[in-house]
């Protein structure tokens, strides 16, 4: 049976695979096919097992370069594989070519394995297949198992909409982490990797994320969402959105007749849907991050209900298509990212940025596919819903995939605080943050931020219980000590700096409870009867102005 498969899948591609090419004459071998491919999509590959076809892709071609992303907690040392040509082998190469440089991720959630496989069979077809002009004009970064531990850990009930296809999958989190929360504190292993050996070391012009989602019954092989646009110059995100993506869906529909769409759920008991709603526009995932980076990012989910082949068919699909746009779009996507770090660095002060944001409609409404819901009384005479196997088209779906400020604060010329935070310089420094230390005393006219009340969210997230400042901007003036720390604002991170250091930011570093002892100490050192006076505390960091 095994053997069956294995001929008919070669025959498939023999016709593209048997002719020589400028690669070579090197010919598709059965290690090249991943597990996925031979088990009749049953399986899905263990670490062990990427890297084995990483390795046989890798030994008849020299357009492959190979760095390690990070070794895990469990011993698994993680491949980043670079595909260009020419090869190149640094990115002060890749710099050098000109060229974009596209970085593809999958499995950050363990048990969402379709970017892996899909990552696995576009890389063959790629340096092997029918594929291979998709080098001429970038360079492609693959991570196709970034969550490796989370992979192997694999169970039957680990993925519970997805119906047993495949029959194991691995679990979401990465040791306790989830590494889609991780954007901004980087405490697991894998995402201070990532920060350091692919979005600073690399510099992606656009980063891929791919995920499967976990149960909406829309009616899509696959959906997606930009970079949301928060604190970030808009233009990145709103090229994503209003170009790359709509020429992406009708490619995909026009080549495989398969229909994509915005990310996001409703709710079936208010049937039909009037809103379709997405998740959240926080840069602690990863996909927003990359928007106060000025650079351009796709979350991809492909749908868990449909059949393992199906979604690693779509996932594929989807990338491959991605990867045609970006061959023709590359030099325009660069052009638009370089612009935007122009804007950024050059933009001065003063100007109101969101720190708290809302969840909006488009202007255009949605033509949502979905399965289609039948109401039905229970015994107790309560409505209830059943899904039928009908898709319908529900018209005129309001489309919840853009944000809006609903709370700003005024960008400064730089933040200042003291050099006991060396934990806070550090960790913009691991953003990629200059930060500069004072060589002499300073007197310093600016704002304080005065905390009358730290609310702690009532969830915890990677063993944070968030902590949300309330408080008021006071104009004021601090003298700060040589060896405290200066973070000038006249760089193109400028607007992800801003959002690590608002006090009010929804998911900056106070937030991530970075402030907390600070907090709490000057709390338990202030007496009594300052505390039931409610005497606010000032926020170690101070906004520089002008
Ligand atoms: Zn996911």
């Amino acid at each position: 049976m095994r053997f069956i498969l294995f001929m008919a899948i070669s025959f498939s591609f023999s016709a593209v695979w048997a002719q020589p090419s400028s690669f070579g004459s090197a010919m598709l071998s059965e290690s090249m096919i991943s597990m996925a491919e031979r088990s009749n999509f049953e399986r899905t590959s263990t670490f062990q097992e990427v890297v084995n076809v990483i390795d046989a892709l890798d030994a008849s071609t020299d357009l492959m370069h190979r760095e390690i992303l990070v070794t895990t907690e469990e011993g698994r040392s993680v491949p980043i594989v670079v595909l260009a040509n020419p090869a190149i082998d640094s990115p002060a190469a890749a710099q050098t070519s000109g060229k974009p440089v596209i970085y593809l991720q999958g499995n950050i959630h363990g048990g969402e394995v379709e970017g892996k496989e899909a990552s696995l069979i576009l890389m063959r077809d790629i340096l092997y297949g029918d594929k291979k002009h998709l080098l001429d004009n970038q360079i492609i970064v693959f991570v196709p198992i970034y969550n490796a531990d989370g992979n192997d850990d694999m169970a039957v009930d680990s993925r519970p909409n997805q119906e047993m296809s495949p029959m194991l999958a691995g679990q979401r989190h990465a040791h306790g982490y989830d590494l889609n929360r991780d954007g901004i504190a980087l405490e697991a292993p894998e995402s201070a990797a990532l920060m350091e050996r692919v979005i600073l070391r690399w510099d992606p012009d656009l980063l891929v994320d791919l995920h499967t989602t976990n149960g909406t019954w829309h009616g899509y092989s696959l959906t997606y969402a930009p970079s949301y646009q928060t604190a970030g110059d808009g233009a990145t995100s709103n090229y994503t959105a209003d170009i790359m993506l709509p020429a992406i869906k009708e490619s995909v529909k026009g080549k495989f007749n398969l229909d994509f769409s915005w990310y996001g759920g409703f709710d079936y008991r208010d049937w039909p849907p009037k809103e379709l709603r997405t998740y959240h526009h926080a840069p602690r995932y990863l996909t927003n991050q990359m928007g106060l980076r000025n650079r351009m990012a796709i979350l991809s989910e492909t749908f868990s209900h449909d059949r393992f082949y199906k979604r690693v068919h779509a996932a594929n699909v989807f990338i491959e298509e991605i990867l045609e746009y970006t061959a023709v779009h590359g030099e325009e996507i660069r052009r638009i990212n370089r612009a935007a770090d122009e804007r950024v660095a050059a933009s001065g002060f003063g100007q109101e940025q969101g720190v708290e944001f809302e969840m909006r409609p488009l202007d255009e409404p949605l033509d949502l596919l979905s399965y289609k819901y039948i109401p039905y009384q229970k015994d107790n005479g309560e409505t209830d819903f059943v899904r039928s196997s009908e898709l319908v088209v529900i018209k005129g779906v309001l489309n919840y995939n853009r944000f809006e400020a609903a709370v700003t604060a005024k960008k400064p010329s730089a933040y200042v605080f003291s050099g006991r935070f060396e934990e806070v310089a550090q960790k913009l420094r691991q953003h990629g943050i200059p930060v500069e230390v004072l060589s002499r005393d300073r007197l310093i006219l600016g704002e304080a931020y005065m905390v009358e009340e730290v609310k702690k969210q009532s969830f915890v997230q990677n063993n944070h219980r968030n902590s949300l400042l309330i408080g008021k901007f006071v104009s004021t003036e601090r003298t700060f000590r040589t060896g405290d720390f200066y973070v000038p604002m006249n760089h193109r991170l400028a607007n992800l700096a801003f959002y690590l250091l608002e006090p009010q930011a929804d998911d900056g570093l106070a937030y991530w409870n970075f402030f907390d002892s600070a907090l709490e100490r000057e709390l338990e050192s202030g007496s009594r009867a300052e505390l039931e006076s409610l005497n606010p505390i000032e926020y170690p960091v101070f906004k520089v102005f002008p």
